[in-house]
């Protein structure tokens, strides 16, 4: 299908869903910010070897968690400085206008927040974890209203008190203990080490590095060990946000699906979730997904998100009425930078 009708499809489908169109992002949406994406056309990873560490990993072996921080050490640098690129600014524009009414992303970094407010300090601030929500607990308010599904980078807690910390904080704590790898950081960060960033802001290292010598920080309250505060492989979501998606499915009319081949379960249910209830649901993504045979409709394959997303928000704002929201899209419309990695060596 070519780009124009992609754009006209995206836009009738969103004057369709009444203001009650929840839009559910992934991988695909950051690699314009320099984030890979794990899965490409076809559903192949695209990184060779990298296996992402398991939640009973970390959990039981204290050697996985110290090669995990240290490997996330490395990696974090460029997450922490990424910046939203114009998919993740019109994707805030379409929820300005009215057309998006919630945002569930399956990335962690951030970049969304950054695209829709410019005063990030609520979400920087570390929020407590409560581990044992009870099932009738109230769901709380999104504001803004954007559900990171698997977490946030941005944060750590510790496994045994739940204390939270900011990660920023925690990597800056990092570098004071472990200044050879500070040093082996700022190499890597100048260009004269090769490397790899991952999406989870892991990073590739050479053979024959050791990690017996990264020294990690434990909780400040208790002494135990930190998590970073994302889903792993293997690792349930949080209960309240799990409750809160299913909520936010079954409340909207529609659902949207953008830059996600679905690989994980716990987007793919939600598209399910949508369908049983006789909800449309639509998909733009550039490669296969394991939601191709569920949806209405599904369109990427002359150009993915990020070339229809601010053709589709520039049609819809002719219909804006309000003069302020119209002056903000608009600026957003010049917002965003585009920063591509090099394609890693072809993969089977
Ligand atoms: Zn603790």
């Amino acid at each position: 299908m070519p780009l124009v009708k992609s754009v006209e499809l995206l836009v009738d489908f969103l004057r369709n869903g009444h203001g009650r169109t929840t839009l559910l992002t992934g991988a695909g949406i950051s690699v314009d910010s320099g984030i890979r994406a794990y899965r490409g056309p076809g559903g192949s990873y695209t990184i060779r070897k990298h296996r992402p560490i398991f939640y009973g990993e970390f959990i039981n072996d204290e050697k996985m968690r110290q090669r995990y921080w240290a490997r996330s050490y490395l990696g974090y640098p460029p997450v922490r400085r990424a910046e939203s690129n114009p998919t993740h600014y019109a994707m805030a524009a379409l929820q300005k206008m009215g057309y998006i009414s919630t945002l569930i992303t399956q990335n962690v970094d951030g970049l969304h927040h950054r695209a829709y407010a410019e005063d990030l300090s609520a979400y920087l601030a570390p929020a407590p974890i409560k581990p044992k929500e009870t099932p009738d607990a109230p769901l709380p308010t999104l504001d803004p209203s954007i559900l990171e599904l698997h977490g946030t980078l941005r944060h750590a807690h510790c496994l045994s008190c739940h204390t939270p910390t900011g990660r920023d904080a925690f990597q800056d704590r990092l570098s004071e203990l472990n200044p050879a790898w500070h040093e082996f950081q700022r190499e890597v960060e100048s260009g004269t080490r090769e490397h790899k960033l991952n999406p989870d802001g892991d990073i590739e290292l050479g053979q024959g590095v050791d990690y017996a010598d990264f020294k990690v920080p434990a909780c400040g309250e208790c002494g135990g060990p930190m998590k970073p505060r994302v889903i792993f492989f293997g690792e349930s979501l949080e209960p309240l946000t799990r409750r809160l998606s299913e909520h936010l499915v079954s409340t909207s009319s529609q659902l949207l699906v953008a830059g996600s081949s679905l690989a994980t379960f716990s987007a793919f249910r939600l598209v399910r979730q949508a369908k049983e209830q006789g909800s449309p649901v639509g998909l733009i993504n550039i490669g296969e997904s394991r939601g191709d045979p569920l949806v209405d409709w599904r369109v990427g394959w002359e150009g993915g998100a990020g070339d229809v997303f601010p053709l589709v928000v520039r049609e819809l704002l002719r219909d804006e009425k309000q003069p302020q929201v119209k002056a903000e899209v608009e600026r957003m419309l010049t917002l965003g930078t585009v920063k591509k990695v090099l394609p890693g060596p072809p993969t089977g």
